[in-house]
């Protein structure tokens, strides 16, 4: 809709980048922010209330499901994850772009209430990368490595309901092309509005 924000989704691989990403390209444009989620599963050292996620017990998750407070949601290795669909709304009537940094499975939710979305899947350069960069990372047990290798390869399969695929070789590359298809985007003809004094 003419004169409404735009929604833009990451997904990829766990490992593939995505945080880097999206942080990176919420400090250099204007006019994007980025959707903190809600999860089930335990704070990583670091991460903050509010800030990372919203870390929220199963029953307090599940009474925001039955309340319809979620704009989607997906369960992801054995936690349940969600996007608060309050604050994404409200940016979105305000004009202001949003991303959402979610599973495929989220994704394509999305996709189906607002057709317009825009869906980019970022893929690290080979598995052995990916494997190496969640090692490197040394947040997840070995086990939750091998769940998220397996994991990774099923999503590869929703490659083509995606409207862009980028390879996260260089960051600072990846940042730069994410910028162009959110500028080229918001562009296109269907999302202009004259402005009132024309
Ligand atoms: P992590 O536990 O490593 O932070 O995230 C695990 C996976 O959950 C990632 O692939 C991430 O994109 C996905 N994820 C994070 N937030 C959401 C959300 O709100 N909805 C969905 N569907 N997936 C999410």
């Amino acid at each position: 809709m003419p004169g409404q924000g735009m929604l833009i989704l990451l997904s990829g691989p766990s490992g593939s980048g995505k945080g880097t990403v999206c942080s990176r390209l919420i400090n250099t444009l204007r006019g994007i922010r980025l959707s903190v989620s809600a999860t089930t599963r335990q704070p990583r050292p670091g991460e903050v209330h509010g800030r990372d996620y919203y870390f929220m017990s199963r029953e307090e998750f599940e009474k925001l499901t039955g309340e319809g407070g979620f704009l989607e949601w997906a369960p992801i290795y054995g936690y349940l994850y969600g996007t608060p669909a309050g604050p994404v709304r409200e940016a979105l009537s305000r004009g202001e772009d949003v991303i959402l940094e979610i599973d495929v499975q989220g994704g394509l939710q999305v996709k189906e209430h607002f057709p317009d979305a825009v869906l980019i899947f970022l893929i690290p350069p080979s598995r052995s990368a990916l494997q190496s960069r969640l090692m490197a990372r040394g947040t997840e047990s070995q086990p939750e490595i091998e769940k998220r290798m397996l994991w990774a390869d099923t999503e590869l399969g929703f490659i083509p309901r995606y409207d862009y695929v980028l390879v996260n070789d260089r960051i600072s590359d990846t940042v730069a092309v994410v910028r162009c298809i959110v500028e080229a985007e918001r562009s296109r003809s269907a999302r202009f509005r004259l402005p009132q004094d024309w």
